[in-house]
């Protein structure tokens, strides 16, 4: 910063926007708006093309309508950062800086289109319930989705008091682990808090969103990050205003141990979107063995030189994680294709390509082998 005027400008901002996530490099990315004398400002939340926006002048409510309205992926969400035009009643949302991530749901009933839930997300906190059996598919479900986003996931398993055992509380960890490569687990009881200490250090240092099936312990986690009943107070305000969202209700709030938590109604409900890539990530030791087999196009399933049958025949991969590997993939297309007629085609393409290929390679076999 070089005037006076403009580095004061620079700190009222920081001062206000830190807890919510401002840092240097949104800074530089904002430097040109702010010669401009736009207005940073963090999304609360959004409703029928406006949003709130806390800046540094406080939260204001502007309107979104000359942000691209007509691509629903390009739209402000929750956690944008935006660029808000100085003064005008109403205000409105110039443009959003760059995303880092975005939790996208691209399989609501009847659009083709993605829908952005979430933007600039860094940890998708997965809830597991230790109070029901692990179900390790549903996991790796819920990583995808994180992995696909950008976000880093870290699996929390809650109601650790309800198993009281070290020792099968250690192989319950265990066993996450194994589904969850460079992923970090961690074990919270919000009944007697333990753990809530590390699930609040993790959380510090940026933006977080919970994950997880119903009954998981989202809210109860929520409420404990945020130190209040939060999540109660939201559920009675919708109530109140007979279905309608108060201006009051957030879905981003700035964490007393430092961070920023969203939690929107889109992302509680998530199921698996089109995660693809997120799925070889979680499959990732899959995805390796794969490099090896003996063609490129390999599905696994009986070819020669199968690199990962070769590693469930030895022991090295369970054949659990192939079955559970192969599942979401198929999920996955075929949720796309029910609602996207233009990557149904891509498919159709894609599996004529592989009978074309499939056919080749079985003639190449023929030629090779008999
Ligand atoms: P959500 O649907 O994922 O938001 O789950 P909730 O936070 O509403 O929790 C579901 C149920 O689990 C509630 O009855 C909670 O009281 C209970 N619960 C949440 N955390 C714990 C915990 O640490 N220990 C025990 N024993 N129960 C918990
Ligand atoms: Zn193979």
């Amino acid at each position: 910063m070089t005037s006076g005027s403009a580095s004061t400008v620079s700190t009222t901002t920081h001062s206000a926007l830190a807890p919510y996530g401002w840092d240097e490099a949104w800074a530089a990315e904002f430097a040109p708006y702010a010669a401009e004398g736009l207005l940073p400002g963090r999304v609360l939340r959004v409703d029928r093309g406006q949003c709130d926006v806390l800046t540094a002048e406080g939260v204001l409510r502007a309107d979104t309508a000359f942000v691209t309205p007509h691509d629903p992926m390009r739209v402000v969400c929750t956690g944008d950062w935006a660029v808000v035009e100085p003064g005008g009643n109403p205000r409105y949302v110039r443009t959003y800086l760059p995303r880092r991530t975005a939790f996208v749901r691209s399989t609501s009933s009847k659009r083709s289109e993605g829908q952005i839930l979430a933007a600039n997300v860094d940890h998708a906190i997965v809830a597991v319930s230790l109070a029901v059996e692990l179900d390790l598919g549903r996991v790796e479900r819920f990583l995808a989705l994180a992995w696909e986003s950008g976000a880093q996931p870290v699996v929390v398993l809650t109601k650790a008091d309800l198993v009281p055992d070290p020792v099968t509380l250690a192989h319950l960890v265990e066993d996450v682990e194994t589904t969850a490569p460079g992923v970090p687990v961690l074990t919270v009881s919000a009944l007697d808090g333990d753990g809530l200490d590390v699930l609040t250090a993790t959380v510090a240092d940026g933006t977080a969103v919970l994950l997880g099936q119903s009954g998981a312990g989202k809210s109860t986690l929520a409420n404990a990050l945020v130190g209040e009943d939060v999540m109660d107070v939201k559920a009675a305000r919708d109530v109140d205003g007979k279905g309608r969202h108060t201006t009051t209700t957030r879905n981003l709030l700035a964490l007393p141990g430092g961070g920023v938590l969203i939690d929107t109604p889109g992302l509680r409900g998530v199921g698996l979107f089109d995660a693809e890539s997120g799925v070889g990530q979680v499959f990732a030791e899959i995805e390796d063995l794969a490099r090896d087999c003996r063609f490129q196009d390999c599905a696994h399933s009986g070819e020669p030189g199968c690199a990962v049958l070769a590693a469930i025949d030895d022991g090295a991969l369970p054949q659990r994680r192939l079955d559970s590997y192969r599942k979401l993939i198929r999920e996955n297309q075929r949720i796309v294709a029910k609602t996207d007629a233009r990557v149904r085609a891509e498919i159709r393409k894609d599996w004529k390509r592989r009978g074309a290929e499939g056919k080749a390679a079985m003639e190449a076999k023929r030629g090779r082998w008999t």
